[in-house]
């Protein structure tokens, strides 16, 4: 970054980055994005971290820890007991922060938390802005909306510097440059920093890290207002709660003469006892450490003696569609405590990474959240994306019932006509036979026999009209033997005969 550049423009000159190509920032492109995904090199070298590490981490500390399981029923108990009463709860917590000298803001839609947050800014007189990493923040386009207001907001974790550089959304809601390789972060740096000496070593993670540091911590020192998300807020004390492994959310919370905290309502936790049970299930969940490296408590704003923190301490809590889902089929939706594991064991996300979804939150939580927040018929491809494999479900720190969420998603995307047309033609055909049990076992038979005629011996379609989406990639296996049904049916038959005493078989309805 260039020395003597002013505030406002040293923090939005990083750029000078025409703005990346990400797949798309639409939720409806997700086949289109997804396609561009997997013919992106960089993008499929990069996403195998994912893969290879985080599943390993969460396994290993989870193996080290014999009540693990007893922890998410526990952290499930927590959340589901303050959803119930969530109205209690966020009182109790406006109660104790304001007692604490805080504000509490409620913002009903996204738009009003914008609002709120850039009134406090100019009462303030702010012109720049250091951020600690916050989903809601870019669930609300904050940024984009500061920068339009003359306020240049810096983002200070290193992956969401990164992708500020570069424009983009997080890829990953706990790694939001997963996507991206070392050569292209030293890249980005190099045409982003105009000062960086040509000869400066940047191929270590280590040179990368010092050069981001040595351009945030002028922002740092010069940010009229810090802008933290929260992972918890406490009702009992009062507190809001980030958990980081950088330690940038303590100095963006506690170096500016303000700071913002801005979390959505189901945050809350009723008390110190519950954030402990809930601390243990998310570093493990999303990390694989025990712990994170910092986790932060800070309730109101500076004291009388105290040597540091804010003068002014704001509460900004964001609903955007929240408590409409607390009363339908999604309610569980918000027991997420983001931690990411969903998505570091999904095979469709291990494939085409967090951009595809178009949206702020990728991966199975995403395919439930956005459609809720943003509606259906805007993210009608997301509750597709998944095979249904389970995976997410069977990590999920508070068990989220994701798949049952996803097809309860594509129920009512049938149902109001948004899937294709030859898609539900389609289902419609298979539900007229699978609706009648001798006709659909008569048809699967027969088109089964028809099938392996066809195939003539060789076991395998090349091509094959209605599945030339599947053909065009790969042979279609031509059925082999009996019918899925006969073999059951065959099955249970014998198992019935062996279990049967002599003289009684088929006595049974
Ligand atoms: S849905 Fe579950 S696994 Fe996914 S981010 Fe939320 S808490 Fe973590």
């Amino acid at each position: 970054m260039t020395e003597g550049t002013s505030q406002t423009a040293a923090a939005a000159a990083p750029l000078g980055i025409a703005k990346a190509a990400t797949h798309s920032a639409s939720t409806q492109c997700f086949k289109g994005n997804a396609k561009a995904a997997l013919g992106d090199r960089d993008l499929q070298n990069a996403l195998k971290f994912v893969e290879v590490n985080f599943i390993a981490r969460r396994q290993e500390v989870a193996d080290r820890l014999p009540e693990f399981e007893a922890l998410r029923d526990a952290a499930r108990d927590i959340k589901d007991h303050t959803l119930a009463y969530l109205d209690l709860y966020l009182e109790a917590y406006e109660r104790r922060m304001t007692e604490q000298g805080g504000n509490v803001h409620y913002a009903v839609t996204a738009e009003d938390a914008r609002n709120i947050i850039l009134d406090i800014c100019r009462k303030l007189g702010a012109r720049a802005v250091t951020k600690g990493k916050s989903m809601v923040a870019e669930e609300i386009g904050l940024n984009d909306f500061l920068d339009a207001n003359g306020i240049a907001a810096v983002e200070t974790d290193l992956g969401e510097y990164i992708i500020q550089l570069r424009h983009e959304m997080p890829s990953h809601i706990i790694a939001p440059a997963v996507h991206l390789t070392k050569a292209q972060i030293e890249g980005d740096f190099r045409r982003a920093h105009s000062d960086l000496p040509r000869e400066r070593n940047l191929e270590e993670p280590t040179s990368l890290l010092a050069e981001a540091r040595s351009v945030l911590r002028e922002k740092f020192l010069a940010a009229d207002v810090g802008i933290t998300g929260a992972n918890f807020l406490v009702a009992e004390t009062g507190s809001s709660v980030i958990v980081t492994n950088e330690g940038n959310g303590d100095l963006t919370a506690t170096l500016p003469r303000a700071h913002i905290v801005l979390a959505s309502i189901e945050k809350v936790v009723p008390t110190l006892e519950d954030l402990a049970q809930l601390l243990r299930v998310l570093a493990r969940s999303a990390t694989g450490q025990e712990m994170s490296v910092y986790t932060t408590l800070t309730t109101g704003p500076r004291r009388a003696g105290d040597l540091d923190g804010p003068a002014e301490y704001h509460v900004v809590l964001l609903d955007n569609g929240r408590s409409a889902m607390l009363g339908g089929e999604f309610r569980d939706m918000l027991r997420c405590i983001r931690c990411g594991a969903c998505m570091n064991h999904c095979p469709v996300y291990h494939a085409v990474g967090g951009h595809a979804y178009g949206w702020v939150y990728p991966g199975p939580m995403g395919a439930v959240l956005t459609p809720a927040l943003i509606g259906i018929d805007q993210a009608r491809d997301l509750p597709n994306a998944s095979t249904f494999c389970g995976r997410c479900e069977e990590v999920c720190p508070v068990r989220i019932p994701l798949p049952k969420m996803m097809r309860s998603w594509r129920e009512r995307e049938f149902e109001r006509h948004l899937s294709p047309a030859a898609a539900r033609w389609g289902l419609a055909f298979w539900a007229f036979f699978a609706k009648r049990a001798r006709l659909y076992r008569l048809a699967t038979a027969v088109a089964a026999r028809l099938m392996a005629l066809a195939a003539r011996g060789r076991g395998r379609f090349r091509h094959l009209p209605l599945a030339s989406g599947w053909t065009r990639h790969r042979d279609f296996a031509a059925p082999q033997g009996a019918t899925f049904q006969s073999q059951w049916q065959a099955r249970r038959g014998a198992a019935r005969g062996n279990a049967d005493p002599p003289g009684e078989q088929g006595a049974r309805p």
